[in-house]
């Protein structure tokens, strides 16, 4: 069902319904906020708007030229600059793009120059909280951009944000999320190499989990993913495909920095083994096959 927002007569729009976006537009679809939804694979936004009234499957770019706001969640960097182009010709100005992807820094900043080349605003807004936070509409936002444009998009972005940060100017928002994905893909290794360890040594995962979970050891990745890594059960979630996107980026950015970075290098080495695998596209927990 539909519900107006007494709050906002903001018309939006969202790109990319994957394992991300699918919760997110429909969040905004709730709010009474969502008039147009688009995706590469044209069924999934034709389903979607099938299940939602007063939303509308986008059939071209032509059909986002009312909206105030158009959110996207693609994959990677080209599918970013593929769509800015695409809104850049049918945005009004004074219109804004929010980007969720985690992309480069580089590719915020060209997505930014193009659309204001037409008068349009951009925020690079890359969330963290995974499947669960887009579906409880608890992410965290991490946002590259100016104050003002971050007001105007702010009722987009409550729809699905528990905490909205502006990080600084554009890219800053893409300069947090790289080191999140340091911390995530750290805290993935220790706790798959943990797991995997606790395997051969026999515990029972019934009573090792609630374990770990209460004292320091706890973590996001060991709550959400433990019990079904154990089990074997790897449906993303987020893909390793992604990750090891992720990783790249972020690797980029440390060797400019200087900084020592055996951590991205491990997780590196080890999602781009899955890939190779044939195994991008499971959960990043399946990396405890890799540590057995
Ligand atoms: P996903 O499940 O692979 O979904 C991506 C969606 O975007 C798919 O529906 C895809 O369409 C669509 N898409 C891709 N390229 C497109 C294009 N050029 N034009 C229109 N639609 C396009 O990925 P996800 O897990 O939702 O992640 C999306 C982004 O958020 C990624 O950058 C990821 O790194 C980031 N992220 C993910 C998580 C997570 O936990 N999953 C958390 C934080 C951030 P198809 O149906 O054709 O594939």
């Amino acid at each position: 069902m539909t519900t107006a927002s007494p709050e906002s007569n903001l018309r939006a729009g969202f790109i990319g319904l994957g394992a991300m976006g699918h919760s997110m537009a429909g969040h905004l679809a709730d709010r009474g906020l969502l008039a147009v939804a688009g995706n590469r694979t044209a069924v999934k936004a034709a389903d979607f708007a099938a299940a939602r009234s007063g939303v509308v499957a986008a059939s071209g770019f032509a059909d986002y030229a009312g909206c105030d706001v158009v959110a996207l969640c693609v994959s990677a960097d080209a599918d970013v600059l593929e769509n800015v182009d695409g809104l850049a010709a049918v945005l009004a100005a004074g219109a804004i793009v929010i980007d969720h992807s985690t992309v480069a820094v580089e590719t915020a900043r060209e997505a930014a120059k193009r659309l204001a080349a037409r008068g349009i605003g951009f925020l690079d807004a890359p969330v963290s909280g995974g499947v669960e936070g887009a579906k409880n509409g608890k992410l965290s936002i991490m946002v590259g951009g100016d104050e003002a444009t971050l007001g105007r998009a702010r009722p987009v972005l409550d729809a699905y944000g528990a905490r909205i940060a502006l990080m600084g100017p554009t890219g800053a928002g893409q300069a947090t999320k790289a080191v999140n994905q340091i911390l995530v893909a750290g805290i993935n290794e220790a706790v798959c190499e943990g797991l995997a360890f606790a395997e051969k040594l026999g515990l029972d995962p019934e009573r090792l989990l609630p374990t770990l979970m209460a004292g320091a050891a706890s973590n996001w990745f060991l709550d959400k993913r433990g019990a079904t890594m154990l089990r074997d059960e790897f449906k993303p979630g987020f893909k390793c495909a992604h990750m090891a996107k992720d990783l790249r980026i972020v690797q980029a950015m440390a060797d400019a920095a200087g900084i020592r970075h055996p951590v991205i290098d491990r997780a590196l080495a080890d999602y781009s083994e899955l890939e190779r695998r044939g195994d991008g596209e499971l959960d990043t927990s399946a990396l405890i096959q890799l540590k057995r």
